[in-house]
């Protein structure tokens, strides 16, 4: 009884912690409420209160405890888990609730088998959590490993500090935890930041994989769309699919504000027609609520769902043929009202327009096809042109005034950010600035949108800060299994261009570690004029060849391991030159 109550008020003194957080955080920002489109505040209510589905026998799906659903599937002497949570952290939160559901069930049956639909972060950081000591088989499409650290798709390569900055800001990050601001991220309902427990895969899937896990029988299909590595999950026995990426309760993002490399329309609408072709009566998804029910509801919505998807892309394409410019295509592609209507081809996710500009970009490049679009203006030298036909400066600031007065919060928006431009002290536009970012917020229904805004407009105003996220944040256990290739990629992309203009410098790489691996073990980094080239041997004449192990030269590059402090450890060894013409070197790529 006296452990009861210990419990009880532990857990009442934690909850207090969580409410006087919230308040103070709430309180801290200004205005303290921003209101939502009831449309985007409603779906909230697909992940609450935060449940663990039975999907069908042995099959369960925890919806609503962290950024994806996590699934369960108990085989005869052992567990299946897809998609184990984008965190440590939250791969226990998640764990955990699996426990509570089911009596304890990771006391009882070891994981067998973890399955990664696709990279993303949100369907692989937790898997450390549910192996504990089972070792299971990691399964993944083959080229995940090479997608999780290679560009143009991949946050932990040579574009990491822009797309976690732009991550952060379009997931509204930094204000998650304060409901005055934050609704959901459109197809989920937060995300819980942590440390990575990513496994690499032991087991991959080329095209098709058909197997028995724990007594469970398993088909594992390529369905490439979002992501050029999703697979799904389908139980032929229990007729229930598992799948990711290519539906979920919202139009598809093709584009993300993210940024997101090339995601083809027509690879979604061939991998959805894999799916309906299954008829499946079960029908999870890992980034929406609860699991479909019913071949012919399922059936509906696949269809309606690829439907809307080729729908765009075709006409998108066909106006593109008549000599459209993206901007003109947007005002004449919309979806037909029996789409339009679906519940699961809303915008709160992605949106037509900017798939539009994706479709025309992927196809075309950036140039529309019109000659006033080969000359791209600064923003700037814009900003100064509008002022001028405005007046001046304080004019144009007024235009926008009557912009935001009129309704027009788009245009109001535009004009206050080019009065910024060219005055950011200007107190009329920042603050004209401020109410149409808020009052467009308030409008959306698109998450995305909604978080953009929201996050600009708190570190414009100095209520939050985003420091762009130096390439020292990437996980440590990511560093492991980074590829040497994406290493000397964010090398290339960290030269100093000023600095290093007029040098010619040779340096050897011999990584001890990587002898008679498929990785090559020794390098030659030439620094040359504002350009680093790196080839796959040891140089005939460097300057200096470093000698250590590739996870020392990782961190030493990646700016989390002091060199001097390498050297001193005797972790790099230095042959023909002074440790300080290493320094030297490595400083040429600040
Ligand atoms: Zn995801």
């Amino acid at each position: 009884m006296k452990k009861q109550f210990l419990i009880a008020s532990t857990y009442v003194a934690v909850a207090l912690c969580i409410v006087f957080l919230w308040i103070s955080m709430a309180s801290a920002f200004d205005p303290e409420v921003v209101e939502a489109n009831p449309k985007l505040v409603n779906l909230s209510a697909d992940w609450k209160p935060p449940t663990v589905y039975n999907v069908t026998d042995g099959v369960f799906v925890a919806v609503g405890y962290a950024r994806a659903n996590p699934v369960l599937i108990e085989g005869t002497d052992g567990l299946i888990i897809i998609d184990p949570a984008e965190s440590e952290t939250a791969a226990r939160i998640v764990k955990a609730a699996f426990n509570a559901h089911l009596d304890n069930i990771f006391a009882k049956k070891p994981v067998k088998a973890i399955i990664y639909t696709h990279y993303h972060d949100c369907h692989i950081h937790g898997a450390t959590v549910f192996a504990g000591n089972d070792s299971p088989e990691i399964i993944s499409h083959e080229s995940l490993p090479k997608n999780l650290f290679s560009p143009p798709g991949a946050v932990y390569s040579l574009i990491f500090p822009t797309k976690s900055y732009r991550a952060i800001k379009y997931m509204g990050l930094p204000y998650q935890q304060d409901p005055g601001y934050f609704i959901n991220g459109g197809i989920f309902p937060f995300s819980i930041p942590g440390p990575s427990g990513y496994l690499p895969p032991t087991i991959t899937v080329q095209d098709e994989l058909e197997t028995t896990i724990a007594g469970v029988d398993l088909v594992l299909m390529h369905a490439p769309g979002e992501t050029s590595d999703i697979i799904f999950v389908w139980l032929p026995e229990k007729k229930v699919l598992v799948q990711i990426g290519n539906f979920y309760k919202s139009f598809p993002a093709i584009t993300t504000t993210r940024g997101a490399s090339f995601r083809n329309p027509l690879d979604y609408i061939a991998s959805i027609d894999k799916m309906r072709s299954l008829n499946a009566e079960y029908l999870v998804m890992i980034h929406s609520g609860k699991p479909l029910v019913g071949a012919e509801n399922i059936s509906r919505t696949l269809t309606n769902y690829r439907d809307a998807v080729q729908f765009v892309h075709d006409q998108t394409v066909q106006n593109m043929n008549k000599g459209l410019t993206p901007g003109e295509i947007i005002e004449v592609v919309e979806l037909p009202p029996h789409l339009a209507n679906d519940p699961y081809v809303q915008e709160y996710f992605g949106q037509v327009d900017r798939d539009v500009f994706q479709i025309f970009s992927q196809y075309m490049g950036w140039f529309t096809g019109k000659c006033r679009d080969l000359f791209p203006m600064s923003p700037t030298d814009e900003a100064q042109e509008m002022a001028e036909l405005a007046g001046g400066v304080d004019q144009l600031a007024a235009k926008a005034q009557d912009a935001l007065d009129e309704g027009k919060l788009e245009w109001a928006l535009i004009l206050a950010d080019d009065v910024l431009l060219l005055n950011p002290e200007h107190a009329g536009a920042r603050a004209i600035k401020n109410a149409a970012m808020i009052s467009l917020a308030e409008e959306t229904y698109n998450a995305q949108t909604h978080n953009y805004l929201l996050s600009e407009y708190l570190e414009e105003t100095g209520q939050i800060t985003i420091p762009i996220p130096a390439f020292s944040r990437i996980d440590e256990n990511l560093v492991v299994y980074m590829p040497m290739d994406t290493l000397f990629g964010i090398m290339a992309v960290s030269l100093n261009a000023s600095k290093s203009l007029d040098k010619d410098i040779v340096v050897g790489l011999h990584l001890t570690d990587l002898t008679n691996t498929i990785e090559l073990a020794d390098y030659t980094m030439h620094v040359r004029r504002g350009i680093l080239e790196v080839q796959p041997q040891i140089p005939d004449n460097p300057e200096f060849t470093v000698t250590t192990e590739s996870l020392v030269w990782k961190n030493v590059v990646l700016g989390k391991l002091d060199p001097q402090e390498a050297v001193s450890e005797g972790d790099i060894v230095i042959a023909d030159a002074d440790p300080q013409e290493l320094y030297n070197f490595l400083a040429l790529f600040k």
